[in-house]
């Protein structure tokens, strides 16, 4: 079946400089005055590793149970409290998706309406829209949820 690995977590944010006064001083540029200015621009966060505790550091997977969901959590806390500031305009959390076969774990891919049209594209006469093509474990899943014929016997090893 079709996982869902989801990683690269970002918070990113659009600062008008403008809105408010933002001193340089806030970037770092410590003992120069002056103030931002220009055209809105967009700001990524990377949040804290779940796993960095501060005073320990362990992999994500020991220090949850639920990675995606206390990203995705971290995340859009960390854009609440951005989203307070004055020069703060808009915001979104985003992360990289990646789709993989549960059965054989290569990337998931599916037949379209013309391929599984096509013969010289599909596995037989039952090939469907939306089969995976990777295994012959994940087609015979995808079949049986949808009543389909299982393929023929290979013979190969599976
Ligand atoms: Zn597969």
């Amino acid at each position: 079946m079709k996982k869902t690995f989801r990683d690269d977590w970002r918070v990113i944010i659009e600062i008008a400089p403008n809105a408010t006064h933002i001193p340089i001083s806030a970037l770092g540029f410590e003992g120069l005055d002056g103030e931002l200015a220009g055209l809105p621009f967009e700001v990524e966060i990377a949040p804290q590793r779940l796993g960095d505790l501060g005073w320990v550091s362990m992999s994500d997977r020991l220090a949850s149970r639920d990675i995606d969901g206390d990203y995705r959590k971290r995340c859009e806390e960390l854009l609440a409290e951005l989203l307070k500031k004055p020069h703060v305009k808009s915001g979104r959390v985003t992360c990289k998706e990646t789709h993989f076969c549960s059965h054989c774990d290569l990337g998931w891919e599916v037949l379209t309406a013309e391929e599984a049209a096509d013969v010289s594209t599909n596995q037989d006469e039952h090939s469907v829209e939306g089969e995976p093509v990777c295994c012959e474990a994940g087609i015979n899943e995808f079949r049986a949820e949808r009543g389909i014929p299982a393929l023929a016997e290979s013979g190969g090893a599976a």
